[in-house]
């Protein structure tokens, strides 16, 4: 149920919780995105609240008790052996049967000479959801040993979008129809346990509301009068002023009233992907060694012959591959000069633009799930043989490059350009 926060005075309906379940008080809060200070309502455990100018989600209604996280962390604990070990695909080719799984993917990658990549893909498939666990199971244990919990729920919030077991999976369907060409494939036993583990990571990545573990873990005072002063925290998104220290006086991090280097840091990581690109697209991607012979394939070049025996998968990998990085960093070109040259229009647009992106950015590692599995499964040396090329590592690198420019973008700059910029125009007509 979504409940539109009220940007002058507080709804007159006062709604009274019981005592085991303490919601703070009606409040002044900053939207982390676009820096407008609202008073948000007394609110019900379960309902969900926007920011009045950006519609940003600004407080989440769904959350899950620490003890059912813990129990779905111990679940996953358990699958993740079977789903990362076990063979999710199993061929048959040339008379032998060769099996497939999570690791032993990144191991041939590892093995061909290109460790980095590997540790990309090792990264987001199992370090996150492995961290992801670990940092629950942290927070549970720590809150009755009475740790500092802090640095857990910081990393949390960041931690979500590196999860990308979802991404893998459909990886895994891609491999599959790719593989059909050359050989004989059936499901594996791990890809039962490893469907069930991405499941429940995304169930408790949706019910994991990391802003309700902050109000219950460190319970702030929150600003009950408006002041131009509060600041919001990128970290933890609370509202209020900087302590003596000019930190965060609920986690600690320094409060500022921009993100420190924003541009800069965006820019940098922007142009460093966009050079990285290059080669991605022009040096191949996967080398297939048949009979003696040697056929090397760019992405497009792949996605090219994928289409002449199925036209949705290769759409799908044209998408990921080619279409997302690229509109990603078009995007983001964009919104860079908006913030610089001051725009004053299409302000709504540029904002579901950077949401648009950050929503599909993860998806561009895709291509590099396939690779490494189907390096693992046509694997017969000298008869037949795929690996990847120098381009696997390039493109990795520009994807992730990507996730971080967005990542470093302040978006309250758009905000700050776009009033600045009609500041100016006023002027204009004024005079
Ligand atoms: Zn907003
Ligand atoms: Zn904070």
């Amino acid at each position: 149920m979504a409940l539109k926060a009220n940007t002058v005075t507080p709804t007159k309906k006062i709604i009274v919780h019981s005592v085991s379940d303490p919601l703070p008080r009606a409040h002044y809060q900053r939207c982390p995105q676009c820096d407008t200070l609202f008073m948000l309502p007394v609110m019900k455990s379960h309902q969900s609240a926007y920011c009045p100018q950006c519609e940003a989600k600004i407080r989440d209604g769904r959350d899950w008790s620490l003890t059912r996280l813990g129990a779905m962390a111990i679940a996953m604990l358990l699958l993740m052996p079977f789903a990362w070990s076990e063979p999710l695909l199993r061929v048959y080719l040339l008379g032998i049967r060769i099996d497939a799984n999570v690791l032993q993917g990144i191991w041939q990658m590892k093995e061909m000479g290109d460790p980095i990549t590997a540790a990309m893909v090792l990264f987001c498939t199992v370090g996150a959801p492995l961290v992801l666990v670990c940092a629950i199971a942290y927070l549970w244990l720590g809150n009755v040993l009475g740790m500092n919990l802090r640095p857990v729920l910081l990393m949390l919030d960041k931690l979500k979008e590196w999860v990308m077991l979802d991404i893998y999976l459909v990886g895994i369907g891609v491999a599959a129809i790719k593989v059909q060409d050359y050989a004989f494939i059936q499901p594996g036993i791990g890809l039962l346990a490893f469907i069930c583990l991405m499941l429940l990571s995304i169930l408790t990545l949706i019910h994991l509301n990391i802003e309700q573990l902050w109000e219950r873990f460190y319970p702030t005072r929150p600003a009950t009068r408006a002041h131009d002063n509060l600041r919001v925290c990128l970290g933890c998104h609370f509202t209020g002023l900087p302590d003596e220290r000019g930190r965060c006086p609920r986690c600690h991090i320094p409060l500022r009233l921009r993100r420190r280097h924003s541009l800069q840091k965006c820019w940098a990581a922007l142009i460093a992907s966009l050079i990285f690109l290059l080669p991605a697209n022009l040096l191949p991607i996967s080398i297939i060694y048949l009979n003696g012979g040697r056929q090397e394939d760019t992405i497009f070049s792949g996605i090219m012959s994928l289409a002449s025996s199925n036209i949705a998968v290769a759409a799908v990998v044209f998408v990921a591959s080619i279409l997302v990085p690229f509109t990603k960093v078009i995007v983001l070109l964009t919104l860079l000069i908006s913030i610089h040259f001051k725009w004053a229009y299409g302000l709504r647009l540029r904002i579901n633009l950077l949401r648009m992106v950050i929503w599909i950015g993860r998806w561009s590692m895709l291509d590099l799930f396939v690779i490494s599995l189907t390096m693992s499964l046509i694997n017969r040396d000298q008869l037949l043989a795929f690996t990847m090329g120098p381009a696997a590592f390039y493109f990795g690198a520009a994807v992730i490059l990507t996730i971080l420019a967005v990542e470093w973008l302040d978006s309250r700059l758009l905000w700050d350009a776009h009033e600045s910029g009609n500041a100016r125009f006023d002027d204009g007509s004024a005079n």
